[in-house]
């Protein structure tokens, strides 16, 4: 009980980064404890059309809600559940309560277009043979449909077993999921590589775009990252668009989507909709200014 009461998210971390700990099985339980009484949360942050305005996707960012030590953000926990397989079951767990309530995050008709969610794999996610079937008991169970649902990897991920993950994201694209690409630029991925890649989106990483109003070298990244995607027929998403200038210079580069601050922090899946509705509203207001 003691050591319990008196692990901090800094022990967390600790305890990810070595896994013969003797707190990783304290831990492991506590994070199995987490599911089962229901502490983790969805939140959803928005991705936004830099053409048209409209909110197009948002991409779910688990949260801990612990009952003594308050939210605890993703880095704090999603390391050590990735080391130690548990990730699979967040995955899941993430994936289901996106599909339970996708119909309640759909505009109301006439207004735009249905919302894509996307959901964050692990390396873990595409060693696993079953996992695009057991997406699939999901999407059935809810009555949801693949094409709703992006589903993103970074390139790491991939790079860890290269032909494995060609065969799940092969399996994933072929039921339908929309395949992106995230934090691109800070893994090892090569392009030939991912050319062979049933990919349908880039998303720059979030280091390249909040540079890039400073670091020239930065610009240049993001700017011919943006050029890559679209001469690959790829969507580019911009993540970590944090000021009025950012969002200026992405629409003039012809980034399709921003992802950031700027727009919206990840928020409670409840507060989505109300989200949008403001959101319209102030970009009408500044578009017409
Ligand atoms: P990510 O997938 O690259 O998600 C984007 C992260 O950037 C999120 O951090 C988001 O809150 C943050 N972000 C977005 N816009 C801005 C901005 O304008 N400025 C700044 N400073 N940050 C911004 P978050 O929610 O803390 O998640 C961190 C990472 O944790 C995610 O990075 C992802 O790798 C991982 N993660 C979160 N949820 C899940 C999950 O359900 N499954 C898996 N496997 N990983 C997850
Ligand atoms: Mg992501
Ligand atoms: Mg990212
Ligand atoms: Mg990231």
């Amino acid at each position: 009980y003691t050591a319990k009461r008196n692990t901090t998210v800094t022990q967390l971390y600790d305890a990810a980064l070595d896994s013969s700990s003797t707190q990783t099985l304290s831990l492991l339980s506590e994070l199995r404890h987490a599911v089962q009484n229901h502490e983790l949360r969805v939140f959803l942050q928005p991705k936004i059309s830099l053409k048209t305005g409209e909110v197009v996707a948002a991409e779910a960012l688990v949260r801990w809600q612990h009952p003594t030590r308050g939210l605890i953000p993703p880095m704090a926990f999603i390391p050590f559940a990735e080391q130690t397989g548990f990730i699979r079951q967040i995955t899941l767990w993430v994936f289901d309560e996106v599909a339970r309530q996708w119909d309640s995050l759909q505009p109301a008709a006439p207004r735009g277009q249905p919302l894509r969610v996307a959901i964050n794999l692990s390396t873990r996610d595409l060693m696993d043979p079953d996992f695009p079937a057991k997406l699939a008991v999901l999407l059935a169970t809810h009555g949801a449909s693949s094409a709703s649902f992006c589903l993103e990897i970074t390139e790491s991920a991939i790079m860890d077993d290269p032909l494995r993950a060609e065969t799940t994201l092969n399996q994933l694209s072929e039921l339908g999921f929309k395949l992106s690409i995230d934090d691109f630029g800070t893994g090892y991925s090569s392009l030939a590589y991912l050319k062979r890649l049933p990919v349908d989106e880039l998303k720059i990483d979030k280091s390249f775009v909040m540079g890039m109003g400073n670091d020239p070298d930065d610009g240049k990244i993001v700017r011919s990252t943006i050029d890559l995607a679209h001469n690959l027929g790829l969507n580019v998403v911009a993540e970590g668009v944090e000021t009025a200038a950012a969002w200026e210079l992405l629409r003039e580069l012809s980034c399709d989507e921003a992802q950031g601050y700027h727009m919206g922090k990840p928020m409670p899946v409840a507060e989505f909709p109300a989200w949008r509705e403001r959101w319209l509203q102030r970009y009408e207001t500044e578009n017409l200014s």
